[in-house]
């Protein structure tokens, strides 16, 4: 059985639309009335967006250039479909390996971006896995069996990000090692979530909210007297469309990204395997159901929710608490929960609220 992850995301869309609606006192008086929009296909998900402008134009205009933005991050980011004229991941990863080759840009920046990433990551998330990544994919794709873990040894022979050579100012990407792929799905939709929300800020309608399944993004805080967002902390263990969240999590101007073993599996023999992969045992990890990050920059949320899902939760926990910024939210294996301080401190559960 192959789960789709679409309609999955419908749900987490309408969570969002809940949370962020939650009853409030209208004790400022404001003039701006709030907006909201959906698109589907950038990055196989339902993106939303919530603004609150003084006029629907400004936030038609916002919702499209959003829009536009992110179908330009899938096309260059997409591993499985070429584009005309775009040096996208797919040339990269059919040509790479014969010798350096143009890439996009923004294709450039985000491998740099991994590459700088590498040493915070501890080996857990590597863009270079793409050989076995792709090889799940494909066992997932058909969802009759899980690949034999000899074929997956033999792949990860070939996922040594050091020999990934980049030439930022020659704008070319070559692999010393011609069988290895790259797979940037860690990462790649906060990436361009991060580009999106830059754009936002920086226009006529700095409050705002996108989620882009998982992938949440605050900007300002609601122009309605609420001084937070409400982003909802989805329950991994329940029915996806009960829709049941665990917390709310307030905040505003930060991103909120979640990683879960029910956002994207299949079942073989009644066993689940999803598509968060251990780099050691090749095989998908079964320390987490759910791991939410919020931290500002949603890039970095999105590889961090990744990396503390293939973290047993000591080790997780050592890591968020080194770090400056960065609030973690657990849901192990077992049910148990999980949370950093400063992550207590903004969850519903514990008092928190939009208020204050
Ligand atoms: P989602 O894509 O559902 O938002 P994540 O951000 O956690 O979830 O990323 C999962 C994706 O990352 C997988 O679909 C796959 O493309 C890629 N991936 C899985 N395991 C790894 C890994 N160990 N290192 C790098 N990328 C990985
Ligand atoms: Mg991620």
């Amino acid at each position: 059985m192959v789960f789709r992850r679409s309609l999955l995301c419908l749900a987490a869309v309408l969570c969002l639309v809940l949370c962020s609606c939650v009853p409030y006192e209208a004790n400022a008086v404001s003039s701006m009335q709030k907006y909201s929009g959906t698109f589907y296909g950038a990055f196989d998900t339902i993106i939303s967006l919530i603004g609150y402008a003084e006029k629907e134009d400004t936030f038609n205009t916002a919702f499209a250039e959003t829009q536009k933005l992110f179908e330009h991050y899938h096309r260059i980011y997409d591993a499985y479909n070429a584009y005309e004229g775009v040096n996208n991941l797919y040339a990269v990863n059919k040509y790479a390996g014969a010798g350096p080759v143009p890439a996009e840009p923004e294709l450039i920046d985000l491998l740099l971006y991994m590459k700088e990433l590498q040493p915070l990551l501890l080996d857990r998330v590597n863009v270079a896995l793409g050989s076995v990544l792709s090889c799940w994919h494909e066992y997932r794709t058909i969802g009759e069996a899980v690949p034999p873990i000899e074929q997956l040894q033999a792949l990860a022979e070939h996922c040594n990000y050091d020999d990934v050579i980049i030439d930022k100012d020659a704008g070319t990407v070559f692999f010393a090692d011609p069988h290895l792929l790259l797979d940037v799905g860690a990462v790649a939709k906060g990436y361009a979530c991060e580009r999106a929300a830059e754009a936002l800020l920086n226009g006529p309608m700095p409050s705002f909210i996108i989620s882009a399944c998982g992938n949440v993004r605050c900007g300002l805080a609601p122009k309605d007297g609420r001084k937070h967002w409400g982003v909802g902390i989805q329950d991994p263990l329940s029915e996806p469309f009960l829709n049941k969240m665990l917390d709310v999590i307030y905040t505003h101007e930060m991103s909120v990204v979640t990683s879960g073993d029910y956002q994207r599996f299949y079942e073989v023999n009644g066993t689940r395997y999803h598509h968060i992969i251990d780099p050691d045992t090749l095989f998908p990890s079964d320390y987490m159901h759910g791991v939410t990050v919020l931290t500002q920059d949603s890039a970095l949320a999105d590889a961090l929710s990744t990396c503390f899902f293939l973290l047993p939760y000591e080790k997780g926990r050592a890591l968020a608490d080194s770090l400056e910024g960065v609030e973690v939210y657990w849901v192990l294996e077992d049910g148990s929960i999980h949370f950093t301080d400063g992550m207590g401190a903004l969850l519903q559960s514990q008092g928190a609220s939009s208020l204050r």
